[in-house]
C-alpha cells in the first residue's frame, strides 16, 4: 500500500490532462490529485493506473476512467456535507473522490466479491463513506433518502422510479442512459412530479443489471 512521489507526480499529470479534457472543478481536481488510484487496481495495473482509461476490477467489471469520474462528479455540483447516493461502488474509487469533496456517501453495489473487496480497502485507506450497501441498486436505499444527490456509475436502460423519487427538490441525478452506447444524463428535480433533462454526449459503461445475485 505504497504510495510515492512518482505517483503523486503522475497524478499531477493526469489532473493537467482532466483541465485540458474541460474539468473545471476545482474540488473535483483536486479529489483526484489526493487519491491514490494505483491502490484501487490489481498491482498488474500499477503502472497504467494513472493513463485516463478503464480497468478491469474483477466480476466482469471495471474502474471508471478518470475523466469519467470526474465529469460525472462535476455535473453532481457536490456541496460539503451533501448526501450523495451511488449506485455501483465497484473498486471504491468513484467513492473516494465524492468522499474527498466531502460529501456523505451511500454507495451500493450487487458484486458481492467487490462490495467485500471494497468494504476492506476504503477504511485502509481512511476513506470513510457513510454507508456501503450489498443490493440492488435499481431500488436506492429508501432509508437514507432523500439525498442531495444521486450517481449512476453503470449504464442504465431506464431511468430507475426509486431514484428519482430518493432525490431531494433542487437534487441532481446523474446518470449514463443506453444499451450499448450511453447518453450522459442530468435530471435536476423541479418540485414533487417534474424534473429538468439535460444530455452531454456519449460515454460507455458496463450494464446496469438487476436482481440477478
Ligand atoms: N464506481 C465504480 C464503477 C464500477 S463499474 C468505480 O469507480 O470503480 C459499475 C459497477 O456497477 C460494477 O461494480 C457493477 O457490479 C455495479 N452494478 C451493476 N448493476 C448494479 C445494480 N443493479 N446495483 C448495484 N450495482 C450495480
Amino acid at each position: 500500500m505504497k504510495d510515492t512521489n512518482k505517483h503523486q507526480g503522475l497524478r499531477n499529470q493526469l489532473v493537467k490532462q482532466l483541465q485540458d479534457k474541460g474539468i473545471t472543478d476545482v474540488n473535483v481536481l483536486e479529489a483526484i490529485r489526493k487519491i491514490p488510484r494505483h491502490l484501487f487496481l490489481n498491482s498488474s495495473f500499477e503502472d497504467f493506473a494513472y493513463q485516463d482509461k478503464a480497468f478491469p476490477i474483477g466480476a466482469g467489471q471495471t474502474i471508471s476512467q478518470p475523466y469519467t469520474v470526474a465529469f460525472q462528479s462535476q455535473l453532481l455540483e457536490v456541496k460539503k456535507g451533501d448526501n450523495v447516493l451511488e449506485i455501483g461502488t465497484g473498486s471504491g474509487y468513484q467513492t473516494a473522490v465524492l468522499v474527498t469533496m466531502g460529501a456523505k456517501v451511500y454507495s451500493v453495489e450487487r458484486q458481492n466479491e467487490l462490495f467485500k473487496s471494497t468494504s476492506l480497502l476504503l477504511p485502509k485507506l481512511n476513506i470513510r463513506p457513510k454507508h456501503l450497501s450489498f443490493g440492488d441498486g435499481y431500488k436506492g436505499l429508501p432509508q437514507f433518502a432523500p439525498f442531495d444527490s444521486i450517481i449512476v456509475t453503470a449504464g442504465a436502460p431506464i431511468i430507475p422510479q426509486p431514484l428519482m423519487a430518493q432525490l431531494k427538490i433542487g437534487g441532481r441525478l446523474v446518470i449514463p442512459l443506453g444499451d450499448k452506447e450511453q447518453i450522459m444524463t442530468l435530471l435536476i428535480r423541479k418540485n414533487e412530479t417534474q424534473f429538468e433533462k439535460h444530455e452531454f454526449g456519449e460515454f460507455r459503461f458496463v450494464p446496469l443489471l438487476e436482481n440477478k445475485n
